[in-house]
């Protein structure tokens, strides 16, 4: 679905991405690792088309979207996005959030738009508060509207930049059970995240980041588990 071949991407004198290249196959879940800096949200900007990429090329699917001459709001559509957070614009209803991109964007018209995301909202328990505002939800409400929102247009992939990292602890279990609800029900997803328990249990593979290139690209045991590299173990051992 997805294929990175060497991105490399700098901002003045910091290179952030060395070289980069994976794929992302159909139906994976790749956990996307790494410190702080790491240029795990940069890497992701790159593939939302947010940021230029300064060389290498982004395949998805059959697409080149690192060609100037890609249609980026095509592209975009084949692709949802949730961040960490101010994902919700606060005046608008559930249902206005959910819809606005699918209608402004994407052209669809108001009746497709409000039966898609109604049945969204049904699937994930929400659709009572369609009408709701983003206050009156909990953070973790609010993040699964955001999913929602990021599953209007079908997209062939999911990137999920650290969704429950602003969240109380307490709200982060529900929105990880979504994700893994999305994973069994076939969604392709790239996630950077620093919930190691749940990379490892829900990941197929873990991909990690290290001044600006892959240190490590495995399974989440081969990675977190198994791996000799000193620097590897010495990371992880802050999550135990
Ligand atoms: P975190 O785990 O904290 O979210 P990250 O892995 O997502 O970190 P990035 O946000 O991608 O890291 O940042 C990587 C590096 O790129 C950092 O050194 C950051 O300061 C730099 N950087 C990111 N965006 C910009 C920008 N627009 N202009 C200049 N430097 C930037
Ligand atoms: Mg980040």
């Amino acid at each position: 679905v997805l294929r990175l071949d060497n991105i490399r991407k700098s901002f003045g004198a910091t290179h952030v991405l060395n070289g980069i290249s994976f794929d992302v196959r159909q139906h994976e879940v790749v956990a996307l690792l790494g410190p702080s800096g790491s240029g795990k949200s940069t890497l992701m900007k790159c593939v939302n088309l947010l940021e230029r990429v300064d060389d290498g090329q982004i395949w998805l699917g059959g697409t080149d979207i690192t060609d100037p001459r890609a249609d980026q709001d095509r592209i975009r559509a084949r692709i949802g996005v949730v961040f960490q957070q101010f994902n919700l614009f606060p005046h608008m209803s559930v249902i206005r959030n959910v819809t606005l991109a699918a209608r402004k964007v994407h052209h669809w018209p108001k009746d497709r738009a409000e039966a898609r995301a109604l049945e969204l909202l049904d699937r994930i328990g929400m659709r009572a508060k369609a009408g709701a505002y983003p206050d009156q939800l909990s953070g973790g409400q609010q993040q699964r509207v955001a999913i929602a929102r990021a599953l209007m247009t079908n997209p062939e992939l999911l990137l999920l930049d650290e969704i429950t990292s602003a969240l109380d602890p307490m709200l982060v279990g529900e929105v990880l059970d979504m994700v893994a609800e999305l994973k069994d029900q076939g969604t392709t997803i790239l996630m950077a995240t620093h919930e190691m328990g749940f990379a490892h249990d829900a990941a197929d593979r873990v991909v990690l980041l290290r001044r600006g290139v892959i240190a490590e690209n495995g399974t989440p045991r081969e990675v977190m588990d198994e791996s000799q590299d000193p620097e590897t173990k010495e990371f992880f051992s802050h999550f135990r």
